[in-house]
């Protein structure tokens, strides 16, 4: 899975896609009539002869979270789909039902509020009654959908830097530290790169601080491009960027390090205000094993001092950082 280190994983703000309905129907002449009464009403739809396939349908990335089921179908019947439906663990999308049956006694209708189902419909019934519970049943399943994605956007928001859309530095620093553990699990290491733009004082002065808003963003894109999925990519200070390399040994670490530096410098970043081209410092190490996030962030801190201190656009390494010194920190 792509983290969402990604930039181009923003909160997706396209319109919601129309409610759909499963109709799950074994009754030929009851499945044609609320068919056409669907049709009438504009209703996207599909359908399911029995119960076996409407919690099949149910199942699907895509399935519809306003269902019309039959009590009485074969094979699942309508109020055990209802009890399915809510047995699903947290998070999965909710599904609003109506459950249509020849039953129709007060004990029958609990039972199937019991069971989870949201309204109860007997048969034979008024159309204009169907459409109305039909139309209850979208509004809370449009206002589900709206909520789903508020949440969305505000995780999104929690979680990244709104001017770059890269990881927020709390975000990257938890990524580590959630690789750090797996790294002691796993015995294998964590590369770790620091990166800061060179002079980026000069952009801001000579084009003006929108485009070196401009450049941050496209210097982000670039790295995010240039990492495999499952690495991470942290904005951690103004024009500081954080790194996060797993299974990868410091020879490896700085490697990659050096062609992330040379394939973001060598291309020109445009702005509306003009085009320029910016230079990479990189500090990289690598905790082996174990290690403290703190401690293996300060680490290439100090290289990045170095590559700074020696000329800029360049990578400067500190050593791994030993397990032994690890030992018994958090
Ligand atoms: P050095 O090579 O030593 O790193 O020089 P530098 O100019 O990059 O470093 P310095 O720390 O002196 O300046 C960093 C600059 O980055 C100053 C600050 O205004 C700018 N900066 C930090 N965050 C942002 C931002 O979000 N947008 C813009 N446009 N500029 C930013
Ligand atoms: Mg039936
Ligand atoms: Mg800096
Ligand atoms: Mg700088």
């Amino acid at each position: 899975m792509r983290r969402t280190t990604a930039i181009d994983r923003r909160v997706d703000a396209s319109p919601q896609p129309a409610v759909k309905i499963l109709l799950a129907e074994d009754s030929a002449i009851y499945r044609r009539l609320i068919e056409t009464h669907l049709k009438e009403w504009g209703f996207d739809f599909v359908w399911a002869k029995d119960g076996k396939e409407a919690w099949k349908l149910l199942g699907k990335q895509d399935a519809a979270r306003l269902a019309l089921l039959d009590w009485v179908l074969p094979e699942i019947d309508g109020v055990e789909l209802c009890r399915r439906l809510r047995g699903r663990p947290d998070g999965a999308p909710y599904t609003y039902t109506i459950l249509l049956t020849a039953k129709s006694r007060k004990q029958e209708m609990l039972e199937a509020m019991d069971a989870g189902a949201d309204d109860f419909l007997a048969k034979p019934f008024d159309p204009h009654e169907l459409k109305a519970r039909l139309l209850v049943g979208k509004r809370i399943v449009e206002l589900q959908q709206k909520l789903i994605s508020a949440n969305d956007a505000l995780h999104f928001a929690a979680c990244h830097d709104f001017l770059t859309g890269a990881w927020n530095r709390a975000e990257i620093l938890g990524f580590l530290q959630r690789e750090l553990a797996r790294a002691r699990r796993d015995v294998t290491n964590v590369g770790i790169v620091l990166v800061d733009v060179d002079h980026f004082k000069k952009v801001n002065d000579q084009f003006g601080h929108e485009a070196g808003d401009c450049v941050l963003k496209e210097i982000a894109k670039r790295l995010v491009n240039a990492l495999r999925e499952y690495d991470g990519v942290g904005r951690y200070g103004g024009e500081e960027f954080l790194l996060v390399i797993p299974g990868c040994d410091l020879a490896t670490t700085v490697r990659r390090a050096d062609q992330i530096r040379e394939l973001i410098s060598s291309r020109p970043i445009r702005t509306s205000t003009g085009t320029t081209t910016v230079t990479l410092s990189m500090g990289a190490t690598v905790a082996e094993s174990s290690t403290n996030s703190e401690q293996l962030v300060r680490s290439a801190d100090m290289a990045l001092y170095q590559a700074k201190h020696n000329g800029r656009n360049r990578v400067e390494r500190a050593a791994a950082v030993p397990v032994a010194l690890a030992a018994g920190q958090p």
